[in-house]
């Protein structure tokens, strides 16, 4: 295993990830809310997640990655309703493009991928052990909030001070779900927050049975409790963008921490993704300045290009989204794809069976030899941006077959499906003598003579040229 540092939010520094367990990283990162299609800002986050794992698995780590999906909640019921579908039927198939839309992105599906709504029962069991502890209370509604002022750690995730965190909370609530309904008010402190939320007219057919009567969990639990579930041994990463800070990531530290009872650390490394932003403002749904994966491809790009497009700059710095950062990324991806090929070539060897063995870590230990400044970068804090510009020094040194598992380690960790890229070939006029060997090719396959025409399309190949077939004659392409 080679060092790998990120930024944790929790100390505000580089620190090598050093996992609870042997070699096995727990990572659990916050997953979409299946109501929509994800906007590519959605997938900014999800893409550098996906760099995250595959730079650790290439740095010899095995990683056991969880992503939930946030399948009821304001938003999901409220348009269910609007489309006259029961939830389930309405998430899944959400679920089902945000899947395809991961396809298309060539990101690494999670081992594990639980839903909300499957989880009610860990959910609520959860809350009872607040309660016990002293650290939630049910209003008279049958909500039920969690205590902020019982937890003396909280805010040191986002440092938020006691003053800021009132009028913060109240802020981040009206804007996710509107005016704060005057019921919540029945909670004793506004800074304290909802985990069960009594059931409500507006929520149609979806709640379920507690000790607190009928309801729905809060916003944040659903990760405390699917987290503490799939990892509670290997706490190691947490991660989504940085708007997740505060409150959903401070409120899963204050529930987990106190819920066990002995305060045992939520999760070692806290990791925030900058916002992809347009025009200067964030992209979100609520603003209706969003694109999603098919209004890029519709302009002609790739779902390839608009990754590197989304990752290529610092994770933890902001990107403007704007055309020019595509018609770039395509350029560069044509060149690691002709670099690719080259030396693929030089070696007799094939890109996916290559990636095959990389995925599998059977490359894990070989030299790195000129791509070592692009791994150094791009395994201390995810410097792509690094990364990219050691890897196309180091292309520049032709370094033929020798360079074939080092390179493609680096487009593995990078995730670019280098398949995707095309490579648009300058279009040659074949010279007369080639354009005879192909018309007396076309005039043997005519007449049936498949010897004569297979003789004629090898003296063709040996000249490097092909013929294409169309139903009424031929093209002919350089090889
Ligand atoms: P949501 O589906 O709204 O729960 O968001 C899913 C993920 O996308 C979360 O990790 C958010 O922090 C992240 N996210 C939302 N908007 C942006 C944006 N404009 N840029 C980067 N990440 C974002
Ligand atoms: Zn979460």
């Amino acid at each position: 295993m080679t060092e790998v540092t990120f930024h944790n939010t929790l100390s505000r520094k580089a620190e090598p990830i050093v996992p609870t367990k042997g070699n096995v990283v727990g990572m659990y990162c916050c997953g979409p809310t299946v109501y929509a299609q994800a906007h590519i800002g959605n997938f900014r986050t999800f893409l550098n997640q996906d760099v995250m794992r595959r730079v650790l698995q290439v740095a010899g780590y095995k990683v056991i990655h969880v992503r939930n999906l946030t399948d009821v909640d304001d938003k999901t019921i409220a348009r269910s309703i609007e489309e006259g579908k029961p939830l389930t039927e309405f998430t899944e198939y959400w679920t089902d493009v945000f899947h395809k839309d991961c396809g298309r992105f060539n990101m690494l599906p999670p081992q594990i991928e639980p839903k909300a709504t499957a989880h009610i029962q860990e959910q609520i069991e959860m809350i009872e052990q607040l309660i016990e502890r002293g650290h939630a209370y049910a209003s008279e509604d049958g909500s039920v909030y969690f205590r902020v002022s019982s937890f003396e750690n909280y805010g040191k995730l986002s440092r938020i001070k006691e003053r800021q965190l009132l009028t913060d909370s109240e802020e981040v609530e009206a804007e996710e779900s509107g005016p704060v309904d005057s019921d919540e008010y029945t909670r004793d402190s506004a800074a304290d927050f909802v985990m069960w939320k009594s059931r409500k007219p507006t929520d149609g057919d979806v709640y379920w049975d507690s000790p607190w009567g009928e309801g729905r969990p809060g916003w944040h639990l659903e990760c405390s409790a699917m987290a503490m579930k799939y990892l509670g041994n290997n706490l190691d990463i947490h991660s989504g963008g940085v708007d997740l800070t505060f409150p959903h990531h401070e409120n899963e530290i204050a529930q987990s921490e106190c819920s066990c009872g002995q305060h045992k650390q939520f999760f070692k490394y806290w990791i925030h993704a900058a916002h992809l932003l347009v025009d200067n403002a964030k992209m979100s749904k609520s603003l209706n300045n969003f694109y999603t994966v098919d209004d890029i491809e519709a302009k002609g790009y790739a779902p390839v290009t608009l990754r590197y497009a989304l990752t290529s700059g610092h994770y933890r710095q902001t990107i403007n989204f704007n055309s020019d950062s595509l018609v770039a990324a395509q350029s560069a991806l044509v060149k690691l794809r002709k670099f690719s090929d080259e030396i693929l070539a030089e070696a007799g060897l094939k890109r996916a069976a290559v990636l095959k063995e990389i995925q599998k870590g059977k490359h894990l230990h070989d030299d790195w030899g000129p791509f070592a400044d692009a791994w150094n970068k791009l395994s201390h804090d995810m410097n792509i941006p690094g990364a990219l510009g050691g890897i196309f020094t180091a292309t520049k040194s032709k370094p033929g077959a020798a360079a074939v598992v080092p390179f493609h380690k680096l487009i593995f960790a990078l995730g670019y499906d280098l398949e995707q890229v095309v490579i648009e070939k300058p279009k040659v006029d074949a010279p007369e003598e080639i354009k005879a060997i192909a018309q007396k090719r076309w005039e043997a396959k005519q007449a049936k003579d498949w010897g004569a025409a297979d003789a004629l399309r090898d003296e063709l190949a040996a000249a490097g040229w092909k013929a294409l077939d169309r139903k009424d004659g031929f093209d002919l392409e350089q090889i």
